[in-house]
């Protein structure tokens, strides 16, 4: 026990004498913001940066350009800090990847410092967390498998652990129907926005039926052409949540296509559902992980708020590796009435401040990993 405390006053000691390299990795990434899936700056950023610490780094991972696994040491058990570095359209890092990217590569770097050849550290560069979510991809291709523990804390308003995310799986509706003259006396066609919206409001009554919790929200994403056509093709866009990825795939989806199915035969149109993204597990935190975490975090001298394990906000990929090994992502306080996804959270994410609290959730993690050593 003495000697882990001395271990992880070594993490503390190392964490702080990154705080310039981390800052400017953080910065860097804040100053040039790039979508996911193509964030090749970033990743080559990180990359160079995990060589020169003698990291051995492989690169194209799972179909993703800017995926990476960079590793040190070979031996006792694995342990991953997954980096993000995706930012949004238009208002950049909005969820503040930048400060995740840092927090991850310096916990990594510290934690192999530290650890030598007592366990093996795993730097894991997880692209487009916004979007398609690489680490589903990752996750069925074992990335994850044989690992101790997978750890990542996201910036926030507060800090937390525990909870969960919703499991999330987007789904295209199409009706087709027949276009006609809207004032045709002889051909009526057939409307596909009446269908649509007869479904639409199915729906509504649908999610009541539903005993878990869910979310089922969409937009019109192709509507009719003119108003004196009628519609003969009209889609949206549907983001399907429930709390568990099992009740998701095995009622609601089912349930919501039954319902597109039944108007469609009423309406006497087609009807086309197609998941236009992947599936996003719900999230499980590991509990021994999250007691660990949180006393490392007392030792920081910092507080950490435990939400209950239905506590769901937003979706992650994180979920989807949380179903392959101990996994914990907690949140870490970097300003207060912070909304993620807003400019108000991008300035939050590139202000000096977090710059400085970037370095506790570094910290946390790496010492978190030195608590898994034998
Ligand atoms: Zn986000
Ligand atoms: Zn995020």
């Amino acid at each position: 026990m003495n000697n882990k405390q001395a271990l992880k006053e070594q993490i503390i000691n190392l964490v702080d004498g990154m705080a310039a390299e981390l800052k400017e990795i953080s910065l860097s990434l804040h100053k040039n913001p790039e979508l996911g899936g193509q964030e090749y700056r970033a990743a080559q950023l990180l990359i160079g940066a995990a060589e020169r610490r003698s990291f051995t780094v492989k690169q194209n991972i799972s179909g993703y350009e800017t995926a990476f696994i960079a590793k040190k040491g070979s031996s006792g058990p694995k342990i991953a800090f997954l980096a993000e570095y995706d930012a949004l359209p238009e208002i950049g890092h909005a969820c503040g990847h930048n400060l995740i990217a840092a927090m991850s590569y310096g916990a990594a770097v510290a934690f192999a410092a530290v650890a030598g050849d007592r366990a093996s550290s795993y730097l894991i560069g997880c692209p487009a967390e916004e979007t398609q979510g690489a680490k589903v991809t990752m996750a069925e291709d074992g990335v994850f498998d044989d690992l101790r523990a997978a750890l990542i804390v996201h910036p926030a308003d507060g800090n937390y652990i525990g909870g969960t995310s919703y499991a999330c799986h987007p789904l295209q509706v199409s009706f087709h129907g027949q276009s006609a003259h809207v004032a045709s006396k002889t051909n009526k066609g057939v409307n596909a926005l009446d269908a649509f919206m007869l479904f639409y409001q199915g729906m509504k009554m649908l999610r009541q039926t539903f005993i878990q919790e869910t979310v089922l929200a969409g937009i019109v994403t192709k509507g009719g052409t003119a108003p004196n056509i009628v519609p003969d093709e009209v889609e949206g866009k549907f983001t399907l949540r429930a709390l568990s990825a099992s009740y998701l795939e095995d009622t609601v989806i089912p349930g919501v296509r039954r319902l597109a199915e039944g108007v469609a035969l009423a309406t006497e149109t087609t009807v086309e559902t197609i998941h236009y993204e992947p599936l996003f597990k719900n999230l499980v935190n590991d509990s021994q992980l999250m007691e660990l975490y949180k006393q490392n975090m007392a030792l920081l001298g910092e507080g950490v708020t435990v939400l209950g394990p239905e506590d769901a906000e937003g979706s992650t990929d994180v979920g989807n590796v949380s179903h392959r090994t101990p996994t914990i992502h907690p949140d870490l306080g970097i300003g207060s009435n912070l909304a993620a996804h807003t400019p108000g959270f991008a300035l939050a994410a590139g202000s000096n401040y977090a710059q400085e609290r970037l370095l506790v959730g570094a910290k946390a993690m790496a010492m978190t990993a030195i608590d898994l050593l034998d």
